[in-house]
């Protein structure tokens, strides 16, 4: 929604990885056992795979990087960020949500069992493409869970990073998403 909004480019470790999987590529092939098991990728792999992509842009949105403290040093030495956004979100709810997350393995629009179903609503088929969603293989319980405890050791700790250089804004993720992304656009555009 921000990105459609912006015309900024929305660039998704998550999603060059699945693509990546999806052709067959090399670093698709090793990111699998990673991915499956819920464990971050190596950071080297992770900064190179994301190094070129920012370079050739003005403005970018980038999702689900950086996640350790070792990314976003090396982050640093190719951009500077105008804002990090922290869309905060109980661990309940994560599991809740995540669970309940599909997608259409076609156009890659993403569903949710509880708040955005398709429209035959229990069928589970894609709007767009009349196909079955698929659930990825990473949000099952027990590697959501696992998600989590690697979220609190490696990741949160960007929170204070991002405080101190004074470019950290908080959302709550509990919202709904049109008031979630009302205040994103506030924070960014003003
Ligand atoms: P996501 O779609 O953002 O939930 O990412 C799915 C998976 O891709 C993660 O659980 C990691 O295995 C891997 N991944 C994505 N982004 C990163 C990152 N910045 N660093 C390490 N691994 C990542």
């Amino acid at each position: 929604m921000i990105a459609e909004d912006t015309g900024l480019v929305h660039l998704s470790t998550g999603d060059i990885l699945r693509d990546e999987l999806a052709r067959g590529s090399e670093l698709g092939q090793k990111a699998k056992q990673y991915m499956n098991r819920g464990e971050l990728l190596p950071d080297n792999l992770i900064v190179t795979m994301i190094e070129d992509r920012i370079r050739e842009k003005d403005g970018f949105i980038l999702d689900g990087f950086p996640r350790t403290l070792t990314q976003a040093e090396a982050l640093e030495e190719i951009a500077a960020l105008d804002f990090a956004i922290n869309i905060a979100l109980s661990r309940e709810e994560v599991i809740v949500r995540l669970s309940a997350r599909r997608a259409c393995a076609e156009c890659g629009r993403i569903y949710n069992l509880w708040f955005d179903l398709p429209a035959g609503n229990n069928d589970e088929l894609c709007d767009n493409c009349g196909i079955k969603l698929v659930q990825r293989d990473d949000d099952t319980p027990a590697v959501i869970e696992k998600r989590f405890d690697i979220y609190m050791a490696d990741t949160r700790p960007l929170i204070e990073f991002y405080r101190e250089q004074g470019i950290l804004v908080e959302v709550n993720g509990a919202a709904a998403r049109e008031e979630i992304f009302a205040q994103i656009m506030r924070i960014i555009t003003t």
